[in-house]
């Protein structure tokens, strides 16, 4: 197989503009399928979550499942869609091995949800409009396992395993309009947008969302047209990227791979494409017209599915704070610079410093803990922040105990290693690592005297003007109190005794 040839990146965008579009497939977290009571599970031996529904033997009917429908709909109102007050089910008719039915039951030109948008904010915070052309319901493929072969592929196999355990798991397709406009940006924004659609799924609560599970999948539609011409040109169509860094590849990629076919005056090929990690590459899969002939007809075994206005309101009104909205508010509230928000988002610390926040600590001061203190720790142990160990209530004790001028910063710094190592609470590992600043004067004179009866003649030079000695004393000081005392005090009390002018 040769290997493409591909233009300079910055050099395509002087004659063309690339026009995307993606097919994000999403799987549900239902307890049983799309059409059958067997078990939505991920994981299981192979072959074990199947009946007779999802092998298609004769004679049986399936039943639509009502939580699907549900999570369907959600996901079409957080798409900002509209939903279609009937709609219906299709058989999409292909014979391969990992369907046993023979075709898909998907829906084809009623889909559940339609003509929504999704407003995507790019790192620099510039936001771009993705239209959503439609969200419809159908049920996932089972699993082929291409054995003897190199990277699994079915070329050079020598048998294939197929698991139908997947075989009828609830999905919804998402498919977007074409997207103009993104230029140079387009594999950013094909990144974010899927990020952005993962995590609104995830916090409906109808995925789990897992890239690396198959449970969010996308098809990335590329072309380049030339710069003011109307027409798009043919598109690529790279097939099941499956991690958000190889999305925005896989489309940085065909829009330079592209560049280069038109450049050498060829045609592109209207195909779909798979990706390949290792090299960054893709590769020509099956060539796929637009009129590919599914020989799509509704489904004879299912009625139409009515969504009552109520029943959309009804769900409507549980759906949760859009995650975009949510960052927004909480940035407003805390005061944080964007710079300073986008660290904490992306150091995975928002939701900690939330609940920090509600348990009384002021925003910039749960910032300075948890950035200050926790996510080097956490980086270094090679763990997310919240499952080091240190809660927000610790966060809110050791922070009372510094301003209560109980301990300063360097030992609190020590309470949470305590924490950590399993010493008790802050006030526990305070008691048993004997911390606390010494505030008393009493026992600062005593050691201070100590000091200056140990370098007289230091003392001597300070009491002759030369002040900036004074730092052997303070450090005898800090040395006899184990760092446990207030420096700037210390220098004042010796300056006192001395009677000398600071
Ligand atoms: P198919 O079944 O062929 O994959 P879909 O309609 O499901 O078709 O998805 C095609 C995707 O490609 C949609 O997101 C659509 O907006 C997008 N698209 C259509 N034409 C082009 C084009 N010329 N260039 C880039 N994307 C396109
Ligand atoms: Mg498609």
């Amino acid at each position: 197989m040769s290997a493409d040839e591909i233009l300079d990146y910055d050099s395509v965008f002087e004659k063309y503009e690339p026009v995307l579009g993606f097919e994000v497939h999403v799987e549900l977290n239902t307890k049983t399928k799309m059409f059958s009571s067997a078990p939505n599970e991920f994981g299981d031996e192979p072959n074990t979550n199947v009946n007779e529904v999802d092998l298609g033997l004769p004679g049986v009917l399936p039943v639509v499942n009502k939580a699907a429908v549900e999570s369907s709909i959600k996901i079409g109102l957080a798409l900002n869609c509209q939903i279609a007050e009937t709609c219906r089910f299709a058989r999409k008719n292909y014979f391969y091995p990992d369907t046993p039915k023979n075709f898909q039951t998907s829906q084809y030109d009623e889909p559940i949800a339609f003509d929504g948008y999704l407003d995507i904010e790019l790192e620099d915070g510039e936001v771009f409009r993705v239209e959503i052309e439609r969200a419809h319901m159908e049920e996932d493929a089972g699993k082929l396992t291409h054995m003897g072969g190199a990277a699994g592929r079915i070329q050079g196999a020598d048998y294939s395993l197929v698991d139908y355990n997947r075989a009828g798991v609830p999905l919804v397709e998402i498919v977007t309009k074409p997207i103009v406009g993104a230029g140079k940006r387009a594999p950013e924004l094909a990144k974010a947008y899927v990020a952005a659609v993962r995590e609104i799924v995830k916090n409906l609560g109808v995925s789990d969302a897992r890239m690396e599970r198959g449970n969010v999948r996308c098809d990335a539609n590329v072309s380049l047209k030339p710069i003011g011409q109307e027409k798009f040109g043919t598109r690529s169509e790279t097939k099941n990227v499956n991690s958000l860094r190889a999305v925005e590849h896989a489309v940085r990629f065909e829009i330079q791979r592209h560049g280069a076919v038109l450049e050498s005056g060829e045609k592109v090929v209207q195909e779909t494409r798979h990706w390949h990690e290792d090299t960054r590459t893709t590769t020509s899969g099956r060539p796929k017209s637009d009129a590919d002939d599914y020989r799509y007809f509704p489904e004879p075994d299912l009625v139409p599915v009515v969504a009552s206005r109520e029943w959309v309101e009804e769900l409507r009104a549980t759906l949760p704070e859009p995650p975009a909205e949510r960052r927004k508010r909480l940035k407003t509230a805390w005061g944080y610079s964007d710079l300073e928000f986008r660290d904490v988002v992306n150091a995975g610390v928002m939701d900690l410093i939330e609940e920090t926040v509600a348990a009384g600590l002021k925003a910039a001061a749960a910032r300075k803990w948890w950035m200050g203190e926790v996510v080097g720790r956490a980086k270094a142990a090679e763990v997310d922040p919240g499952e080091l160990g240190i809660t927000p209530d610790v966060i809110v004790q050791v922070n009372g105990l510094v301003e209560a001028g109980k301990i300063n910063n360097k030992m609190a710094s020590q309470v949470l290693d305590g924490v950590l190592a399993g010493e008790g609470s802050p006030e526990e590992v305070v008691a048993a690592r004997g911390l606390a600043v010494v505030s008393d004067d009493g026992p600062l004179l005593e050691a201070i005297d100590a000091a200056l009866a140990a370098q007289p003649d230091v003392a001597e030079k300070i009491r002759g003007g030369k002040v900036q000695a004074i730092g052997a004393i303070v450090g005898g000081v800090m040395k006899a109190t184990r760092g446990q005392a207030d420096a700037g005090r210390v220098r004042e009390l010796i300056l006192e005794k001395l009677g000398v002018e600071g």
